[in-house]
């Protein structure tokens, strides 16, 4: 699908990097700033855990999760602008943030091929005008390896690790530091470690390393390669 693509119409932002690198939030900000579609793919995986969870059905047993996937239905919608996630017709988006145990789920999940495949065409059916601003772990890699633009964002555990902690308390989830940053050590080995379209950083991908920039100067900083990307760079406004 990706070879017939027309990038010119609709263009491709990817953008991948470890649990906590801030790609959510940077990446939904970047979309609007381009008036582009935002993507997060995680999601997806999360939704999928959701009803694993639901039904009692365990990672390990491979033909249950192959029936799970062949008989889910998952997929954005665009409501008032904002993309949400659907699992079998009801909206979960808000069910699908910040909660460690999904994330656990969702990451062990992620490792199956078979979940892999029935989630690649959903992802790859959002290139279409405007344009769209997609975020994951192998987005640049597999999903759209001839994407426009591709981002790999990055920081320190530490700095990855108080961020999602101060989102985890405001949501009232009772958590340390050290759990968090334990959590965060352990989804990054298993994501970059995974036979299965294992996290990396594609040979042609923007390296960004977000440990000591502001959120602004990250979606600056993002911004302006795009536009440059796109030949449209004269209201560039980054320094890096
Ligand atoms: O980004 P988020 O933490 O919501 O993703 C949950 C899990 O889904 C990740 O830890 C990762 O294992 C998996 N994932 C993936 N590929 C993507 C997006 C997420 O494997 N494109």
């Amino acid at each position: 699908m990706t070879d017939a693509h027309d990038y010119k119409d609709a263009p491709v932002v990817a953008i991948d990097g470890p649990a906590g690198a801030g790609k959510s939030t940077v990446a939904r900000a970047v979309a609007k700033r381009l008036g582009l579609i935002y993507a997060d793919t995680g999601k997806l995986y999360r939704a999928l855990a959701l009803k694993a969870a639901d039904v009692g059905i365990s990672v390990d047993d491979k033909t249950g999760i192959e029936a799970l996937c062949g008989e889910t239905d998952i997929g954005y919608r665009y409501i008032d602008g904002e993309s949400r996630v659907f699992l079998d017709g009801a909206d979960v988006t808000d069910k699908l943030a910040a909660s460690e145990k999904v994330g656990e789920l969702a990451s062990a999940l992620s490792a199956l091929a078979e979940v892999r495949t029935a989630l690649l065409e959903v992802q790859r059916s959002l290139a279409r005008p405007p344009g769209l601003v997609m975020e994951g772990r192998d987005i640049g890699t597999v999903v759209f390896p001839d994407a426009t633009v591709k981002f790999y964002l990055d920081a320190s555990v530490e700095e990855r690790a108080g961020r999602r902690l101060k989102d985890l308390l405001a949501k009232g989830e009772n958590v340390t530091f050290e759990e968090v940053a334990e959590q965060l050590r352990a989804r990054d080995e298993r994501d970059r470690n995974r036979k299965v379209a294992p996290l990396r950083r594609a040979d042609d991908a923007v390296y960004v390393d977000t440990t000591d920039m502001s959120f602004d100067e990250v979606v600056n900083c993002l911004v302006g390669h795009v536009k440059r990307g796109l030949g449209n760079a004269e209201d560039d406004e980054t320094g890096h």
